[in-house]
């Protein structure tokens, strides 16, 4: 992305948050040469991604569903819609690496869950509840009991993300250590 004021192509992005109701990315950028800022906007329908569902069906990504499922999951937890926000553009910013256009729903699914984990965790079980089609109540235990012999790992994960967007760094996050108790879940 060249500096619209001196050409030069190498810059460093300064904030990245959702934009056109999430039709697009806008980040915010200085350039290494003169230092003077300006903003791109990253729209996701160029580079289409396919999203491949458990019953074979093909969609294209969409980041205002992915959104929906992450908000509802996170109701009343206490973390904020712009962490969120910035959880998606991760997600997203993850599947558009890659070499391949076509993911699976579970791979998905899987990235949300490592992220809710440091979150919250009652929207980690929420989550995984409505994602992994829970049968009962066995299904809950199971996932609870594998969230809490696996906490405090992903710490570096968070590290990085505050660093993408600073924007983070006001709104509220629940500390893993938050207890679940069983008239939540
Ligand atoms: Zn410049």
């Amino acid at each position: 992305m060249r500096c619209p004021f001196c050409q030069y192509t190498e810059n460093r992005v300064l904030e990245s948050r959702s934009a056109e109701a999430g039709q697009s990315v806008r980040r915010r950028r200085e350039c290494l040469k003169c230092g003077r800022r300006f903003t791109t906007y990253e729209r996701i329908e160029f580079v289409p991604i396919t999203v491949i569902k458990r019953n074979g069906d093909r969609e294209s990504f969409d980041r205002s569903k992915l959104l929906r499922g992450i908000i509802r999951a996170c109701e009343k937890t206490g973390v904020s819609a712009s962490r969120l926000e910035a959880m998606v553009d991760e997600i997203e910013a993850e599947l558009q690496q890659r070499a391949v256009r076509e993911v699976n729903s579970t791979e998905i699914g899987e990235l949300v869950l490592q992220n809710l984990r440091d979150l919250s965790e009652v929207a980690y079980i929420r989550f995984a509840s409505v994602y992994r089609k829970f049968q009962g109540i066995r299904d809950f235990v199971d996932t609870l009991n594998h969230l809490q012999s696996t906490s405090g790992r992903s710490s570096s994960q968070e590290t990085v993300a505050q660093e993408k967007s600073p924007v983070s760094s006001d709104t509220t996050i629940l500390t893993p250590s938050q207890p679940v108790s069983r008239a939540e879940v």
